[in-house]
């Protein structure tokens, strides 16, 4: 059987395809066009995010039953047309909730110690150690908001450093690290509030003003799950008034992010989408597509 890779995975997720008898091709980067010319040769089609597969792809793999997706999102895919022609579409999510938790924690220590607006300041020859004053995160309190793979991992790696954690997740009843509270009793406690809930009908712009306003005055938000959760508008001027005091952004409603005037504040800090952009997340995700495509072919589950 034959699998079309179209964007670059592990080379570990190469070689399990290759030990188990597939024919892998690569071809990263092929226009749309000539991968719907070609495609109907595959029985799989591995991607990560660049490549679309679009409804005349689909359309065209005639022999097409797997696509597997390295990494968690599936917004590169027409789920709809995979699902009328009973085509499976395979990811890992799980592949790189630890390199999401760890930015979120990044995004926590460099707000607590002004790391971003220091290495600005040393580059321009300064040494503002008094203006630079940080604090510790030790002792402080850490509302999470969506307590599955990521936040989980946050809630560990938080607690082992001796914050208080306050777990927001109606869908749950016990939490492994925390106590469980409402996003009511919660949001005037906490000093750091993380987000890590899944985008769609119910979380879209679930962070609005109004939740801002119920915030501790100079709270550090940090969102590293998608855009769209959180009110872009109401974000600017909740850091502007001050009231937030300092946001830390890794997801934007629209992406790439440009002319936004949160990066004209003085108090958001931010990185463009590089939650799960590690080497390791990104090995995770092409060994686990691989052994999930793998074991679709060959009907082993
Ligand atoms: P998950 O499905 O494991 O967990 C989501 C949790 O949110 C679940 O426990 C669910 O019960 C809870 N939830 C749903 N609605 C809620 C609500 N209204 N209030 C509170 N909790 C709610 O998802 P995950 O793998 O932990 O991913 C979390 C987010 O991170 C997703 O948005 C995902 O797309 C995003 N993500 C971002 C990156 C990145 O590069 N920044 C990478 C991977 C995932």
């Amino acid at each position: 059987m034959k699998i079309i890779v179209t964007d670059p995975i592990a080379r570990q997720g190469i070689e399990i395809l290759k030990a188990s008898g597939l024919e892998v091709e690569e071809k990263p980067g092929i226009p749309p066009d000539e991968l719907v010319k070609i495609i109907p040769d595959y029985d799989a089609i591995i991607v990560r995010s660049a490549t679309k597969v679009t409804k005349p792809v689909i359309g065209a793999g005639n022999k097409l039953k797997v696509i597997g997706r390295a990494g968690v999102g599936l917004d590169n895919i027409d789920l709809k047309a995979a699902k009328d022609k009973g085509i499976k579409v395979l990811n890992t999510p799980a592949a790189t909730s630890i390199s999401v938790a760890e930015l979120a924690l990044g995004f926590m220590f460099a707000a607590a110690r002004h790391i971003a607006d220091a290495t600005a300041s040393m580059r321009q020859g300064k040494w503002e150690k008094k203006k630079l004053k940080g604090t510790e995160l030790f002792g402080k309190t850490l509302g999470i908001i969506g307590s599955g793979r990521i936040g989980t991992e946050l809630a560990k790696r938080a607690d082992a450093m001796g914050m208080n954690v306050l777990i927001v997740d109606p869908y749950i009843k016990k939490c492994a690290v925390g106590e469980i509270r409402t996003l009511e009793q919660m949001l005037p406690k906490a000093d750091y509030i993380s987000i890590h809930v899944p985008l769609g009908d119910e979380t879209y712009h679930m962070v609005n003003k109004a939740i801002f306003n119920k915030m501790k005055d100079g709270v550090i938000f940090v969102n590293a799950s998608r855009g769209g959760i959180v009110d872009e508008d109401a974000l600017y001027e909740a850091c502007k008034s001050g009231k937030i005091g300092v946001a830390a952004i890794d997801v934007y409603e629209k992406e790439p992010l440009k002319d936004s005037p949160l990066y004209t504040l003085p108090n958001v800090i931010g990185t463009p989408h590089l939650g799960a952009q590690t080497k390791e997340g990104q090995i995770r995700a092409g060994i686990g597509v691989a052994e999930k495509v793998r074991d679709a072919l060959l009907e082993k589950n």
